[in-house]
């Protein structure tokens, strides 16, 4: 941890964050997206699945109501209206052309500056295995921030008024085991992460004997005091690909 993390770029106005799952934004990123929105940033969220096979002790159909419900109430509490789903399965979702099809039309959509997902790398740091959608998708984001510029791929799309989207200036991985940039966070935005990340009330009583919200503070406030790497200051880091 000895290495400084460089700056996260500010110069832009809109974002577009693309996850697998409810929640994946949740455990650490969206204190950076509070950051943003309170300086006025537009962010939409694109979430691929609805994270349908993520309570083991709800059946699928409910699970995805009552997660997409989550996730629109985790979003608004860090100033995020825009939450679109697709409806690739939980689990099970496939890296290829359907999928970047698919995230190439949503970036076609929202024109965004920097486009922010999850770890694509098969680990989270030594030992520890990343998820097949995780992998999936962060690779497909990373491809179909390309295929949104290119006119000549997925030329239906044009057709049905998707016209390419050359502007994507970066794409940012949030968890990764190889950051290369960070955005200093503050109190109030460490206070809306915690709160966004409470708001997974099912999920979180799902998965562990706390409180949501005791649960949260413990999960975000151990991410951002770990991001940081010069001193003291809470942080989100991302690895950073620039595209121009
Ligand atoms: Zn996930």
């Amino acid at each position: 941890m000895e290495d400084r993390l460089d700056p996260m770029p500010e110069d832009w106005r809109r974002a577009l964050a693309i996850v697998a799952h409810p929640d994946d934004l949740e455990y650490g990123a969206a204190a950076a997206v509070a950051h943003w929105t309170a300086a006025g940033k537009e962010v939409a969220y694109l979430l691929v699945t609805r994270g349908e096979a993520g309570i083991d002790t709800m059946e699928p159909a409910e699970a995805a109501r009552v997660r997409e419900a989550e996730q629109r109430a985790s979003a608004a509490v860090v100033g995020v209206e825009s939450v679109e789903f697709l409806d690739h399965r939980d689990g099970v979702i496939e890296e290829g052309v359907p999928l970047r099809r698919d995230l190439a039309a949503a970036i076609r959509r929202h024109r965004p500056d920097l486009v922010i997902t999850l770890n694509p790398h098969d680990t989270w740091g030594p030992g520890w295995w990343n998820t097949p959608d995780h992998r999936a998708v962060g690779r497909a984001v990373l491809d179909a921030a390309g295929d949104a510029g290119n006119r000549w791929i997925f030329t239906d799309l044009a057709e049905e008024g998707l016209t390419p989207w050359d502007g994507v200036r970066w794409v940012a991985a949030a968890g990764s085991p190889a950051p290369t940039h960070a955005v200093e966070v503050g109190e109030e935005d460490v206070e809306r992460a915690v709160a966004s990340l409470a708001e997974h009330r099912a999920y979180i009583t799902a998965l562990d004997d706390r409180e949501p919200a005791e649960y949260a503070r413990e999960i975000v406030t151990g991410t951002v005091e770990a991001a940081d790497r010069t001193g003291g200051r809470r942080a989100v880091s991302f690895q950073l690909y620039p595209r121009r």
